[in-house]
């Protein structure tokens, strides 16, 4: 027997996708629930220990479709309890997935794509060139992984991923479709049942897919601002050039309507020394954030080897912080997470063009094992 068509993957089907499937191939629809849950709530990727379908549809299932998640090259766990996953993904790179646990909640850093376009003068994602949009199966995958590895450790099988931030690699809304389905799939019940409060994307400020996410996404939004005018910005975050902060705030405003009354946007706001940090920067940053309802999260810099911006002094940061809150903002400072393993914000670089230089520490520990 020859080789025939590629199997279907249905890993990254949302639960309209897989019962079209299910009709497609002269199935009943209801399928579709009873395989998503096989596949996010069990982990489980051959049909054949799907016991609740009939032996002929497995079967078949097996004979046209498949469900294939990433391959995990490299795993670590850092002091603090954060984990990395490094995972390949088709075309030869790989990307990088981060799980925070905090209290009783564990958050998921998801990559999006395979590289950055955007290249955000203090992001080391963007120093690796831009190789390829993530499929919606290696995009849910990295939560699928993440998922059957906290699983397994605590030998149960309630979910322990609480929380999702699209804040890995690539910019989410430049790979639109993908991760629109991947987010479907952990909001809906056969799959993660995540709640929208709970699902955060964050963009750099691609106006027009915010505004075409308002049309099918109702989650949490949070913005990488960095900068209190155009000027800063456009050093920094180069898309401003195009979208600038007046445009990307109106585009928030017009997500805020479909967010309910209740609801913020989280700006984000990393603080690298004397470049955007100064007391000044902070009350000029009070000022424009004056339109928005939302809270401020600043990120301390975290260096990377390709870049000579230094990370704010503690008293900076505290002093930043400090101008926000006397105005009456809520200003967090997120806490550097992991950055043992190179898995904190801005440091993850998986492995897009380079192959053998800075990255060869992760295959090195994945064959030594
Ligand atoms: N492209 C998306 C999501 C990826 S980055 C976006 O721009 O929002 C997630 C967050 O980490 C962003 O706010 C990003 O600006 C920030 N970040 C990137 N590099 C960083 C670094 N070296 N130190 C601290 N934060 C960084």
């Amino acid at each position: 027997m020859t080789d025939s068509a590629p199997k279907v993957n249905l890993l990254g089907m949302p639960i309209e996708k897989l019962e079209a499937f299910f009709l497609s191939i002269g199935e009943k629809s209801f399928r579709a629930k009873q395989v998503m849950k096989w596949i996010h709530h069990f982990g489980v990727s051959d049909f054949n220990d799907m016991t609740d379908l009939g032996k002929a549809l497995r079967q078949k299932l097996s004979d046209i479709a498949e469900i294939r998640g990433p391959e995990v090259v490299y795993e670590g766990i850092s002091k603090d309890g954060t984990r990395k996953w490094l995972v390949k993904v088709e075309g030869g790179s790989s990307v990088e997935t981060v799980l925070i646990p905090e209290g009783n909640r564990a958050t998921l850093c998801v990559s999006s794509q395979a590289g950055c376009i955007l290249d955000c003068s203090f992001c080391s994602t963007g120093k690796q060139g831009f190789n390829r949009n993530l499929t919606a199966a290696e995009i849910i995958g990295q939560v699928w992984i993440a998922s059957q590895a906290v699983t397994k450790k605590q030998g149960a099988n309630d979910q322990a991923i609480t929380n999702v931030v699209m804040m890995g690699m690539g910019e989410p809304l430049l790979n639109f479709d993908n991760v629109v389905d991947a987010i479907h799939i952990m909001m809906q019940d056969w799959g993660y049942g995540i709640s929208k409060r709970r699902v955060t994307l964050s963009t750099a400020g691609v106006v027009p897919a915010l505004d075409q996410l308002r049309e099918v996404l109702d989650i949490s939004l949070a913005i990488s601002l960095h900068a209190p005018n155009d000027e800063l910005r456009n050093q920094l975050v180069p898309l401003n050039k195009k979208y600038p902060i007046k445009e990307l705030f109106a585009a928030c405003h017009r997500y805020l309507e479909v967010m309910g009354e209740r609801r913020v946007i989280t700006v984000e706001y990393t603080l690298i020394s004397g470049v955007n940090d100064r007391p000044e920067h902070a009350r000029e940053l009070v000022k424009v954030l004056r339109e928005l309802p939302c809270k401020v999260n600043l990120i301390p810099f975290n260096p990377f080897s390709l870049s000579d911006y230094k990370r704010s002094s503690r008293n900076a940061v505290k002093a930043f912080q400090d101008i926000l809150i006397a105005a009456g903002y809520t200003a967090t400072i997120r806490s550097t997470r992991g950055d043992d393993i190179d898995a904190a914000c801005g440091q993850l670089v998986g492995q897009v063009e380079d192959r053998t230089r800075r990255n060869s520490r992760y295959i090195d520990a994945a064959n030594i094992g």
